[in-house]
């Protein structure tokens, strides 16, 4: 087989294009390949597809494309121009690439699936590209892929508000609780930012949503309830969201009396932050024991714990009704355990009640919209925290989209 025999098979080539000539260089790792069309191929122009003849050939161009072993490849060729007598001169597009790229779309296709697996530096390491060309690959594939992305309003929705760059900065995340994948990501996590995800739909398809899981947050609430029609029986405040504030009144009960017994020597409370917080199966095999023995000293910060606890069982029931009950005796248990931040948790969870039920009829938690989150948390770390707003959005949509990404060849040839 001839080298550019192998070419042709190898990159797909079809008439009229044909190589003219494969060039290797060894010391440099590299191989070259030309290609060019046949005598009397005939042209259509790019835009309305009627036959045009040639007119001339652009300057000679170079793309990437997939290496060739352990050599780079570089495919070259001077594209024809044609002349369209409604459209002028164009550039025809050639089957390997699309128009103003460096890369061929199996390279460009090829980047897309490096940059999935792992940071842009790392990306810039493994393919010998720089840094701007692999985070440009990022950015034209979400731009691609929002493009291509249908209008459609997720009948489950789950919002969530997610740190940016450890400033107190946020952006609101808009999840698809069935897919799994983030539909909308905007600024800051106020009543507008929200709305405006809400705002590209019509009341109509708004009345579609089924449930909107959310943070017990007032300005999330307001916008939903401004927006989606039926709002009172489709907010489900997340069963995580709604544990992490019991947790935070453990933690807060567990700190005052850390400062009470400091004073007087005892540092029973020592170290012990995150065995309180975490669920009691989840403490570690190794902690098991220094965890029980300290519980039994008959401390507020283990009376809240239990309390804590206990709210979980909540969520385990079939039926709204039983769990009702079973929420107003946690809450008389609650209310009289007089830890003050125990008290002030349950009174906001009986404040939120109707909302929190909701559960039963739904079954909606965050739970994806959370494993989401330890997906953009890698996000966040690959990128080391994203300075630049506008690029962690963007790399969000890359990684969480569920974005079609990829290249496709043009039409028109
Ligand atoms: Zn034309």
């Amino acid at each position: 087989m001839k080298d550019t025999e192998l070419y042709t098979a190898l990159l797909g080539l079809h008439p009229p294009w044909q190589i003219r000539e494969v060039r290797l260089d060894l010391a440099a790792d590299r191989v070259d390949v030309w290609i060019e069309e046949a005598g009397g191929a005939k042209w259509s122009c790019p835009e309305c597809e009627r036959s045009v003849p040639l007119y001339d050939h652009a300057e000679e161009r170079q793309w990437r494309h997939l290496d060739t072993c352990h050599c780079q490849t570089y495919l070259h060729a001077r594209l024809p121009r044609v002349q369209c007598p409604q459209h002028g001169v164009r550039q025809v597009t050639a089957s390997w690439a699309g128009p103003g790229l460096h890369f061929t779309l199996g390279m460009e296709s090829r980047l897309i699936d490096t940059l999935k697996e792992c940071d842009v530096t790392g990306v810039t390491r493994l393919t010998g590209t720089s840094w701007d060309e692999a985070w440009g690959m990022v950015e034209k594939a979400v731009a691609r892929g929002l493009a291509r992305k249908e209008r459609r309003l997720p009948a489950y929705l789950c919002v969530d508000e997610k740190s940016f760059a450890q400033h107190h900065r946020y952006e609101t995340l808009v999840c698809d609780a069935e897919r799994g994948t983030v539909e909308y990501v905007v600024e800051d996590r106020g009543q507008e930012s929200l709305e405006q995800y809400y705002r590209q739909f019509t009341p109509e398809e708004l009345a579609q949503v089924r449930a909107v899981a959310l943070d017990m947050w007032d300005p999330y609430i307001a916008a939903t309830q401004a927006y989606v029609p039926g709002a009172e029986e489709k907010i489900v405040f997340d069963k995580f969201h709604v544990l992490r504030t019991v947790q935070e009144a453990v933690d807060k009960v567990r700190r005052q009396e850390h400062r009470v017994l400091k004073a007087r020597g005892d540092e029973r409370l020592k170290g012990t932050k995150y065995l309180w917080l975490a669920n009691r199966e989840n403490v570690p095999e190794w902690r098991r024991a220094e965890f029980e023995a300290v519980k039994g000293t008959n401390l507020k910060t283990g009376r809240a714990w239990a309390i804590k606890e206990s709210l979980r069982k909540f969520w385990t029931y079939h039926y709204g009704r039983r769990a009702a009950d079973y929420f107003r005796r946690w809450y008389f248990w609650a209310t009289h355990s007089r830890l003050s931040p125990v008290v002030s948790a349950a009174k906001t969870l009986q404040a939120h009640l109707r909302n929190i039920l909701t559960y039963f009829r739904h079954r909606l938690t965050n739970a994806t919209a959370e494993g989401l989150n330890s997906k953009i948390q890698m996000v966040k770390e690959m990128a080391c925290g994203f300075r630049n707003r506008q690029h962690y959005k963007t790399a969000i949509y890359f990684h969480c989209g569920g974005l079609d990404l990829y290249p496709r060849p043009e039409a028109s040839s």
